[in-house]
């Protein structure tokens, strides 16, 4: 199993790995549903969005 965020994440300006959450928001594109995720860096106050697929929607519910 691996997971969707690389654990080694970093500012893609300096490269600092200490970073700020700032927001969270779903995007829907013809490419399908994402996640974006705004992040702030701690060292050059760079900030930016990193997209990643949103996970599949489960119907918990039972379908007939
Ligand atoms: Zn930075």
């Amino acid at each position: 199993m691996t997971p969707f965020e690389r654990p080694d994440r970093c500012c893609p300006k300096c490269e600092h790995k200490g970073y700020l959450f700032r927001a969270r928001k779903n995007v829907e594109v013809p490419e399908g549903k994402f996640v974006e995720t705004k992040y702030r860096c701690r060292s050059c106050a760079h900030e930016w969005w990193e997209r990643v697929p949103a996970p599949p929607e489960k119907k918990a519910d039972d379908a007939a």
